[in-house]
């Protein structure tokens, strides 16, 4: 039986976060188990918006490797590849751009809401507007079956969807037409409560020290009129309480709820509870990563012998796409 494939790749901009981990990567742990999965390192995407400090996207490269690795993808399973060092997706992107009708990317809804949010990078470029075509060329140079994404995203990959259709109608049925494989993925926030990110300063990384980590979440702010230890809280509106959702044990999770609103417990005893599950969760993660630290060649023969594969595979398609269009 043929695997299905997915394809799935993430921007080297900065260090991995407990976002990025319950976000994207322990879905993408899981869904090895069912799809055969091509993980990229989306330099050229990161480029879109980075292109004035391309520097720093080299350095972040193998430290995502580490990352992803450490918290358990598999490239024994899982084809890990570099997006720039396999040149066909540019060719890709190239032919693709020429058929892709500009009205379609400009109503992408995510393109006018990141040229707001992201206004100090000046990303009215050609680049930028044409970044969902170059997603495109990634999805389906692999001929992927599915993408998984988070709701925010589904719009691009509709937008890989209709231009997988319009290749196919005009030229020949070359490439599958992708499902959108919805993720729902818990809630967490950063450590203010805005989304967590590297810019917001508001981010535990994967790669902190225990002590990082400890400092961070006991400067957490906490439900704002509980001044002090004999009010009463309310976890609904304290930004640590998500985070037990996540680390911590149901039972746990339901003395909290009770104790809290009625002064049983005092905010210390509730962050220290959580410093511990954090750490005994991020500790197996925290080996693995000072390993693979400190063989950072082997890193690197992993993610090249993952290119190769990806190169090779992509080499075909484009056999396929430049037959198709008589080239
Ligand atoms: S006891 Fe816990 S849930 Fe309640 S306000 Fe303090 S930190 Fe938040």
């Amino acid at each position: 039986m043929e695997w299905k494939r997915i394809l799935s790749g993430m921007r080297p901009t900065g260090k991995l976060h407990l976002g990025n981990l319950h976000g994207a990567l322990l879905n993408w742990k899981e869904l090895q188990k069912d799809y055969q999965c091509f993980f990229f390192i989306a330099d050229w995407h990161a480029l879109t918006t980075e292109y004035k400090e391309p520097k720093a996207i080299h350095e972040n490269i193998l430290d995502m490797v580490i990352d992803w690795m450490s918290v358990g993808l598999d490239p024994k399973i899982s084809t890990f590849f570099l997006q720039s060092a396999v040149k066909e997706h540019a060719e890709l992107h190239l032919i693709l751009s020429m058929i892709t009708p500009l009205s379609w990317l400009e109503r992408n809804p995510t393109y006018k809401e990141q040229q707001q949010e992201l206004e100090s990078k000046e990303i009215g470029t050609y680049g930028f507007i044409g970044y969902p075509v170059l997603q495109a060329a990634d999805i389906l140079m692999y001929k992927a079956h599915a993408v998984p994404v988070g709701i925010d995203q589904a719009p691009h990959v509709e937008l890989t969807r209709e231009i997988a259709r319009r290749f196919n109608f005009l030229y020949e049925e070359v490439f599958p037409v992708p499902d959108t494989l919805l993720t729902e993925t818990p809630k967490l926030t950063g450590l203010d409560g805005r989304k967590m990110s590297k810019s917001y300063e508001n981010a535990v990384f994967l790669s902190d020290s225990k002590e990082e980590i400890r400092h961070k979440l006991s400067q957490m702010v906490t439900d704002p009129q509980r001044a002090r230890r004999k009010d009463p809280g309310n976890p609904e509106v304290c930004i640590l309480f998500p985070f037990h959702k996540i680390y911590s044990s149901q039972e746990r999770i339901d003395e909290i709820e009770r104790e809290c609103r009625r002064a049983g417990i005092g905010c210390v005893d509730c962050k220290k509870w959580l410093i511990d599950q954090v750490l005994k969760t991020l500790s197996p993660i925290k080996e693995k990563r000072d390993y693979w630290t400190q063989n950072l060649r082997e890193v690197q023969s992993i993610l090249m012998a993952g290119t190769e594969r990806a190169r090779a595979f992509s080499q075909e398609t484009m056999k396929e796409v430049r037959q198709a269009i008589g080239f």
